[in-house]
C-alpha cells in the first residue's frame, strides 16, 4: 500500500501531481523535493511579462497553502543527487528521502554551447533567478544578441525590444522553428522580427564570443561576421534534467528523456515521470502507423502529465494511458501564436487570413486528415481544431469547421 508519495521537481508537473493525488483521495504522506527555493511559479512568464512589466511570476500556490491545505512536506532548495530503486530511496544533497511511489518531474535545463558561459553578460533562461539576472542587464540602449531563434529566444527578443534594447537574433538553421511549426510557418513567424526592427541572421553559426575584461563584447560568426553585444542569451534548446538519475538504472530514450510506457511508468518499479523530462509513446500523436515516442516541452502537457502520473502511480489498478494532442502558445510583439498537433504534413493551407495578415489560421494536412493548426491572434479557434485532431477528424471537415468559407491560400503541397 502506498503510504508515501515522493515527487522530485517542484514546478508545474510536480505541483499538478501533488494536487491530483489529493483530489483523488490520497491521504498518505506527500513529499515534494525541489532545487529552487520558491513555491512553484509560472515559468512561461519569465520571457514575457517578467521582463517587460517587471511583474513577479505568479505562484500557483503559496508555500503555506501547499503545507496547510494540501499537507505537503516541502523540501525546497534541495537537489536530488541519485535514486536507489532497490531501497526505494531518493538521495539528495541533504540526506535520503524514501518513497512508496515516486514521480520524477525534474523538467529540462538549457542546452549549453561548448564555450562562453563563463563570461559576464552571457545568460541562459530557465529559472526565476536566471530571469532576474537577465532583466537587470536589459537596459535601454544595450545591445543584446540572442543565439537561437526558437520560441523562447523570440519571446525574449520581443520583450527586450519593448525595453528599448537593440536586439539581433542569430539562428543556425536557414529558417527558425522548422521542427515546431514547419518551414512555411517558421518563415511566416520569423517575419514578425523584421517588422518589429529585430534583425534575424539565419544560417549563421556562432564560432566564438569576444570579451573585454571577462565580459562579452561581440559574437563572432563562422562566416567572418561579428555582431557587437553587451548581453548575450543562449537559447539553443533544453535537455531533460536526468543527470541525477545516471546510476539509477532507469531507462532513457534516444532523445535523453526518461523513457516511460503509455501510462507514464518508468522502467523502475513504482517510479513514474511527468513533464518536460518524459519521453513516452503518445497515442494521440496525429498520423497513422506506429506510435512515436516523443518528448514535449510545453506547459499544457507537463501539467496534464503531472495529474495523470499521480493517479497512475497511486492507483495502478485504475491506471490509464496518457495521450495528448500537443499544444503550445507563444507571445511576440503583442501577437499570440498558438499551435496544436504536428507540423509533419503534406500540405499547409491558410483558411483564415494569409501569411501577411495580423490574424490567421493555417491548417496542416497529412493524407486525408487534419494533423496540425497554427494560428496568429485567433485564440478562440485553435482549441476546436485541437479537438478535431484528437478525434481523428478529416481534412474536408476541418476546412468547414467554422462557418466562414475557406479561402485556402495554399502555400505548399
Ligand atoms: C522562459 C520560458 C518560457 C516558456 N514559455 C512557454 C509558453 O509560452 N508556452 C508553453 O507551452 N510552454 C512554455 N515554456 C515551457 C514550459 O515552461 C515547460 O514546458 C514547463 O515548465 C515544464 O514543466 P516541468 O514541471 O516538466 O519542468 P520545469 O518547469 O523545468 O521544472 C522542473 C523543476 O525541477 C527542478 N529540478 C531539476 N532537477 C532537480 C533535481 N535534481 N533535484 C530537485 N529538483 C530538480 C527544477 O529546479 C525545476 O524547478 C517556457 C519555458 C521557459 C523556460
Amino acid at each position: 500500500m502506498t503510504r508515501r508519495l515522493t515527487v522530485v521537481g517542484a514546478s508545474v508537473a510536480g505541483l499538478r501531481a501533488v494536487e491530483s493525488a489529493r483530489e483523488h483521495g490520497f491521504d498518505g504522506e506527500i513529499v515534494l523535493i525541489g532545487e529552487e527555493v520558491t513555491a512553484p511559479y509560472d515559468r512561461p512568464t519569465l520571457s514575457k511579462a517578467f521582463l517587460t512589466s517587471g511583474e513577479d511570476p505568479v505562484e500557483y500556490r503559496s508555500l503555506e497553502a501547499l503545507r496547510d491545505e494540501l499537507g505537503v512536506r516541502l523540501l525546497l532548495g534541495r537537489a536530488a543527487t541519485g535514486l536507489d530503486a532497490a531501497a526505494s530511496v531518493v538521495r539528495t544533497d541533504q540526506g535520503d528521502v524514501g518513497y512508496d511511489a515516486l514521480i520524477i518531474a525534474t523538467g529540462a535545463s538549457p542546452r549549453r554551447l561548448p564555450f562562453g558561459h563563463d563570461l559576464g553578460g552571457v545568460h541562459t533562461l530557465r529559472t526565476r533567478a536566471d530571469a532576474e539576472r537577465l532583466r537587470s542587464e536589459l537596459v535601454a540602449g544595450a545591445r543584446l544578441v540572442v543565439v537561437g531563434g526558437g520560441f523562447i529566444g523570440s519571446e525574449l527578443a520581443s520583450s527586450a525590444r519593448e525595453r528599448g534594447v537593440d536586439v539581433t537574433i542569430v539562428e543556425g538553421a536557414p529558417v527558425p522553428l522548422v521542427r515546431a511549426v514547419g518551414t512555411e510557418l517558421g518563415g511566416v513567424f520569423a517575419e514578425l522580427h523584421a517588422r518589429n526592427g529585430v534583425p534575424l541572421l539565419c544560417d549563421a553559426a556562432v564560432s566564438a564570443f569576444r570579451s573585454v575584461a571577462g565580459r562579452v563584447c561581440a559574437v563572432d560568426l563562422a562566416d567572418g561576421r561579428s555582431v557587437p553585444a553587451d548581453v548575450v542569451v543562449i537559447g539553443v534548446g533544453a535537455l531533460p534534467a536526468t543527470r541525477w538519475l545516471e546510476r539509477s538504472g532507469v531507462a532513457l530514450a534516444a532523445d535523453g528523456g526518461v523513457l516511460c510506457d503509455d501510462r507514464l511508468a518508468t522502467s523502475l518499479p513504482n517510479v513514474y515521470a511527468a513533464g518536460d523530462v518524459v519521453s513516452w509513446p503518445n497515442g494521440s500523436a496525429p498520423g497513422d502507423g506506429a506510435t512515436p515516442t516523443v518528448r514535449l516541452e510545453n506547459w499544457t502537457s507537463a501539467s496534464d502529465q503531472g495529474r495523470r502520473a499521480a493517479v497512475n502511480a497511486l492507483f495502478p489498478e485504475d491506471a490509464e494511458p496518457f495521450a495528448t494532442v500537443p499544444y503550445f502558445w507563444s507571445d511576440w510583439y503583442g501577437s499570440r501564436i498558438q499551435f496544436v498537433g504536428t507540423a509533419d504534413a503534406d500540405e499547409v493551407s491558410f483558411v483564415f487570413g494569409d501569411r501577411d495578415s495580423a490574424h490567421f489560421v493555417a491548417l496542416f494536412r497529412a493524407g486525408e486528415r487534419l494533423v496540425g493548426a497554427a494560428t496568429l491572434n485567433e485564440p478562440r479557434k485553435v482549441m476546436k481544431y485541437r479537438r478535431h485532431i484528437a478525434l481523428g477528424g478529416s481534412w474536408t471537415d476541418a476546412l468547414s469547421l467554422f462557418s466562414t468559407p475557406a479561402t485556402s491560400a495554399q502555400i505548399a503541397s
